[in-house]
């Protein structure tokens, strides 16, 4: 990103939040254009970004949207995404979520379980529609990732079995309410091999084919997300073997592939700005404190993730140091013995590959306000977000004091 950091963020202020547009575009054409002589949609996991100017911008490119709440799905139409083109996947969906989804005709409930299969017939028996669903496979390969961004084992809390999918699209198949279109399956997150991916789109595939032989249709392939992206020296999936894979998998069938990569599309696209508030030596050990937290980027802490971090225009030998934040908890930090040169009040950090899972999951943690966020594209910043107030966080209890 070729950016004037110093007067964007003299502009915005710290902790601040910058996309670079131009990337996820890159990022889209790259991945679309793997598909290109089959007939898909990327449907871009929203849950990794949901800046409504994100959605917008991936909207006019073309992309779909895969949601996993309503509010993702309102996000997703708010932002201009074709409702023909938005799917509702997740374990848990709520009467009122369902009901909703199907009132706003979007193209498919991704279903998890047979009871809430039995739900979503019973809501849309109320409305007199035919919901039109897909079932999220577990096919019960291992995706060789974090244990806590793992979907594809039996263990996982994640779609249903081979043969209750199976089950549950004959029973689809004969409701008056509900129309199976597609099939689905998501193993994981920041997958960095092929092979998982290819062996559970063989697998689903063969049961595409299976239902096909019982005259049960299936429309819509979705191979889910996951693709890994680089935030320190991994090597990970190339777009082109991803879709080859994928087209040898389904081949022979009559199908619009989907798929629903999330990170792939804005991690790298993003970063985080945070100033330094103070240095401090505690017994040997160099804690560098800054004024963005955990509750805005919360990665490191959740997921022990790697995030490189650099300081911008200072120049010293580098030492070790543990980037930290504010927060009263011993695990607000950003990074762990990271190289840095030594550092003053109001010198700038920045915190790499932080566009997906940055601020959609930041929260309010210590009163905090969240972050500002800024969209970069064609050489112009533009604010997307503007940074919260402590009116904004007080707002739904004043009237009750
Ligand atoms: C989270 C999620 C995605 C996106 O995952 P990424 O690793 O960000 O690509 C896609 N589909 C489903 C069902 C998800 O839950």
């Amino acid at each position: 990103m070729k950016i004037d950091t110093k007067a964007l963020v003299e502009k915005y202020g710290t902790p601040l939040y910058v996309y670079d547009f131009d990337y996820i575009t890159n990022r889209y054409t790259t991945l679309k254009d793997a598909f290109s002589g089959k007939k898909s949609i990327i449907n871009y996991a929203v849950k990794a970004n949901s800046n409504l100017s994100v959605i917008a911008h991936l909207a006019k490119l073309g992309a779909g949207a895969d949601c996993v709440s309503i509010g993702e799905v309102n996000r997703a139409l708010t932002a201009g995404v074709d409702k023909y083109k938005i799917i509702f996947s997740g374990v848990g969906k709520r009467d009122d979520e369902i009901r909703e989804a199907l009132q706003k005709d979007i193209l498919m409930l991704n279903l998890e379980s047979e009871a809430e299969m039995k739900r979503v017939e019973l809501v849309a028996k109320e409305l007199g529609k035919e919901a039109r669903i897909s079932i999220r496979v577990n096919p019960n390969i291992d995706p060789q990732t974090h244990p806590y961004i793992s979907t594809g084992l039996h263990e996982n809390k994640f779609g249903v079995e081979i043969d209750m999918a199976k089950r549950m699209y004959i029973y689809a198949n004969k409701s008056e309410f509900l129309n199976p279109v597609g099939i689905h399956f998501h193993i994981g997150s920041q997958l960095t091999k092929l092979d998982p991916i290819r062996e559970s789109a063989q697998i689903v595939a063969d049961l595409v084919r299976s239902l096909k032989a019982i005259k049960i249709d299936i429309k819509f392939f979705d191979v889910g997300g996951g693709i890994g992206v680089v935030y320190d020296d991994e090597v990970t999936i190339a777009a082109s073997d991803y879709t080859q894979a994928i087209f040898r998998a389904t081949k022979g069938l009559d199908v619009t592939l989907l798929c629903e990569p999330g990170r792939y599309m804005v991690a790298n696209a993003g970063v985080f700005f945070t100033k330094v508030l103070y240095e401090k030596n505690n017994d040997g050990k160099r804690f560098v404190i800054v004024d963005g937290g955990m509750n805005d980027l919360i990665r490191p802490s959740l997921y022990d993730a790697y995030h490189k971090i650099e300081a911008i225009g200072v120049e010293g030998e580098k030492t070790p140091a543990d980037v930290v934040g504010p927060v009263c908890e011993s695990g607000d930090f950003f990074g762990k013995d990271v190289p840095l040169p030594p550092l003053e009040h109001n010198d700038l950090l920045v915190v790499h590959s932080a566009g997906a899972y940055g601020f959609t999951m930041a929260s309010n943690y210590n009163t905090r306000a969240k972050p500002a966020e800024v969209a970069l594209q064609d050489g112009e910043d533009r604010l997307i977000r503007e940074r919260e107030t402590y009116e904004d966080q007080v707002r739904l209890e004043l009237k009750y004091l």
